[in-house]
């Protein structure tokens, strides 16, 4: 699959140490909390130091082969999807992130999985209808940012986040899953990593209020 995002090099989880790790763009040191850069063909994503991120977040620059991942963080608590819509996208768990793939002129959608990041196949018109009642989240970034929808007991909330957020939670699924249902552990360190982004995302008020 051309979107395979098994070739997304994971980033370390936000609050992991990043001794002696060096900008894969000039090898420069840098610490964690560093930002990444997205190549757009190949879809990895590089940890970049300072100088190499504010490069890449000029428009057109390098080509516009290497996009700096953005830091925003979006909330929307009451986001609009019915569960008919949800079947319809046929993702098989709670989560799952979406995206506007540029080089493949279109969105896709991935969840996490136990073998990493896994594609589902996106129906469009579905999709378009869901952000045609969500205009709120119209403004998500090609190739950078996704929307990350979780699905709880009394609706579905939906998270505006940086591309790398979704590998931290692709990696932490990917890691600590155990057995058939992934065990106490890895749903707890679910909702803490849930927790964490709706601390520092900022909400997003209702369309129609
Ligand atoms: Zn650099
Ligand atoms: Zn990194």
């Amino acid at each position: 699959m051309s979107t395979g995002l098994r070739r997304f090099r994971e980033p370390r989880p936000a609050d992991a140490p990043a001794a002696g790790e060096c900008c894969e763009m000039c090898a420069e040191p840098i610490e964690a909390g560093h930002g990444h850069v997205v190549n757009v063909e190949s879809r990895a994503l590089l940890c970049a130091c300072k100088s190499c991120y504010l490069l890449f977040t000029v428009p057109g620059a390098a080509q516009g082969r290497y996009l700096a991942v953005p830091d925003r963080y979006l909330y929307a608590p009451r986001f609009a999807l019915s569960s008919a819509d949800w079947d319809e996208l046929q993702i098989p768990v709670r989560m799952a992130f979406f995206f506007r793939n540029s080089a493949l002129g279109r969105t896709v959608a991935f969840y996490p999985s136990p073998g990493g990041a896994t594609e589902s196949e996106l129906p469009l018109p579905t999709w378009e209808r869901v952000m045609a009642a969500n205009p709120g989240l119209a403004g998500v970034a090609a190739d950078v940012e996704a929307l990350l929808v979780d699905r709880r007991a009394d609706g579905f909330v939906c998270h505006l986040v940086p591309i790398d957020a979704c590998y931290e939670l692709v990696g932490l699924v990917r890691t600590r899953w155990k057995g058939f249902d992934g065990g106490q552990e890895v749903w707890q360190a679910i909702d803490a990593f849930f927790e964490r982004l709706r601390a520092r995302s900022d909400e997003l008020r209702a369309d129609h209020d």
